[in-house]
């Protein structure tokens, strides 16, 4: 049977590319499911289109209209959420609890942003902070605006979210006033596409607001001009060739680069094995370890704990883990589903072998048996804990992101020793203290902050409330310095300031007045 090409959308039009394009497969089974093909598109044109349809469609609505837009599309996806459900499973491989980390994480956002977005009303304009005099009795005066850039937004994004990754993007570009172009990882582009399909076909966006280009990145780059702006999710080494392509480096195209982290958990002194948070600490590193098969930039990769408690956490740890049964996502009894395809299968394999090299193996889910799935054809993985009493002299756990279920465990002398141990992740998206001392805690937090955008922090009076270590909420930053990309994401409106220009108006109080714009909250 031949399987279906899937088509873009741009320019306003449904167009199928070239040839026979790229095989999607599903990463349990290895049935063929649908293929994706961008060749021969017209991406000038398709980007010119969007530029000046859907920009200017987009701008010429207050910020509480284009909120109504993302309130309807919210609408649309909800709708149809049963049929992406299905698509995740076949394409992505995920039980359903993971699906919805994607899907319904998606919705939320877009819901958030409606509502924050509604209360910036007839707004067009934004003021950025107070008037400040230059001259006399601020007879003459520098006000900062805050106006969509009249570019696009390109989204170039990772396999791992292929609902989420595009709208925690597109939920503030197109609040901004900013028409989104989205190209999703190929493996995984199937949801994308669908999810754009259905926002087009319900007629909610202004015509050039949303185009979907799957397939090859070719030439994507190469149509960027001055005014645009590109969000990158995924790989340091696919980051460091956009940030040095020509177009980006050579016409000042606004760049955001989220990439891989290190990430940390850290279990704070003072605490016994056994205790409450001991066991906050242990279920978030299983859990971390487990969701979407350890496949999310945020998960716990390095686990910290004082030196006395390591070989009760390994044992903690490992327990829990053993009780993961992994396989077909279809399987009621099944946990954890599988990776995104067999490449990626071999990668993990290839990055726990290298770590190994340093560590001990605490636990070993890999030759665990499958549920309902063939080892040799399924991309599914057990996961595995490793860890090293010599965390110092281990550098691969530092700097070597392992894209699967699998974390290190590591002791620490004292809270100094566990800074820079965490440090040499180079910057990380986000680190989690587990702990009882408030002024302890709140004191690592601000030890840590610099290097990550987030740091989480769990004390027993918020066990059953906070939001997970790896759960990324619309209303924090998202994004870290260094290795995880320098980029930043999210944080309520704080968002729209990429995809708007800053600008300082010098000029009569007269002329400030009658600028008529509303005073941005962020
Ligand atoms: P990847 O291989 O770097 O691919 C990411 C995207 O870049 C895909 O859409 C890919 O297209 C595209 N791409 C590849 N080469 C390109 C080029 N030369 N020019 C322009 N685009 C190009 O990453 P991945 O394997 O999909 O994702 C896994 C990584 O993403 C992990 O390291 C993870 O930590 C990171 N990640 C980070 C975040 C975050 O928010 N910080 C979130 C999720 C994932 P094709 O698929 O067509 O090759």
């Amino acid at each position: 049977m031949t399987t279906e090409l899937l088509k873009n959308h741009v320019a306003g039009q449904w167009q199928a590319g070239t040839g026979e394009g790229t095989l999607l497969t599903d990463p349990v089974t290895g049935e063929a499911l649908v293929r994706v093909s961008s060749a021969g598109l017209d991406l000038p044109a398709a980007f010119a289109f969007a530029r000046e349809q859907g920009g200017a469609a987009l701008r010429a609505l207050t910020y509480g209209e284009r909120a109504g837009l993302l309130k309807a599309v919210a609408g649309v996806l909800t709708a149809h959420r049963d049929a992406y459900f299905a698509i995740a499973t076949a394409n992505s491989g995920t039980v359903q609890s993971d699906s919805a980390v994607d899907i319904d994480g998606a919705i939320y956002t877009l819901g958030q942003y409606a509502r924050w977005g509604a209360g910036l009303g007839d707004a067009r304009v934004l003021l950025d902070g107070d008037v400040a005099a230059l001259a006399k009795d601020n007879a003459f005066a520098s006000q900062h605006l805050r106006v969509p850039t009249r570019g696009l937004a390109l989204f170039i994004n990772a396999f791992n979210f292929p609902s989420w990754g595009l709208w925690e993007k597109a939920a503030p570009a197109l609040l901004a006033g900013v028409p989104v172009v989205i190209k999703p990882a190929t493996t995984t582009a199937w949801l994308t596409q669908r999810m754009v399909a259905d926002v087009v076909a319900a007629g909610v966006l202004p015509a050039g607001a949303l185009s979907v280009v799957c397939g090859s990145s070719a030439g994507l780059l190469d149509a960027l001009q001055p005014f645009d702006v590109l969000s990158f999710t995924g790989s340091a080494e696919t980051a460091a060739v956009i940030r040095s392509h020509p177009k980006v480096a050579a016409q000042s195209v606004r760049v955001n680069i989220e990439a891989d982290s290190l990430n940390s958990a850290v279990l704070l002194p003072g605490t016994a094995a056994g205790s409450e948070p001991f066991e906050l600490f242990v279920r978030e590193v299983v859990r971390e370890m487990t969701v979407k098969s350890g496949q999310k930039c945020t998960a716990i990769r390095r686990a910290f704990v004082p030196e006395a408690l390591y070989d009760a956490a390994a044992e903690a740890i490992a327990a829990k883990l053993a009780k993961v049964t992994v396989g077909n996502p279809r399987v009621d009894a099944v946990r954890m589903g599988a990776l995104v395809n067999r490449e990626q299968w071999q990668t993990v394999q290839d990055g726990i072998a290298a770590l190994s090299a340093q560590t001990e193996v605490l636990f070993d889910g890999r030759q665990a048996p499958l549920i309902d799935a063939d080892p040799a054809v399924a991309a599914c993985v057990g996961p595995t804990l490793l860890g090293t009493r010599h965390p110092e002299a281990a550098d691969k756990v530092h700097n070597v992101e392992v894209f699967g279920p699998c974390a290190t465990l590591m002791p620490y002398r004292d809270t100094a020793q566990a800074a820079a141990l965490i440090r040499r992740g180079e910057g990380s998206l986000v680190c989690s203290l587990y702990g009882d001392d408030a002024a302890a805690l709140a004191a690592m937090a601000t030890e840590l902050a610099d290097a990550h955008g987030r740091v989480h922090v769990v004390t027993p009076d918020v066990a059953k409330l906070h939001s997970g270590h790896g759960n990324v909420m619309p209303q924090s930053l998202h994004g870290g310095p260094g290795r995880a990309g320098g980029g930043e994401e999210l944080g309520g409106l704080r968002a729209l300031a990429f995809y708007q220009r800053r600008t300082a108006v010098q000029a009569s109080p007269a002329v400030l007045a009658a600028l008529g714009a509303t005073r941005a909250p962020y």
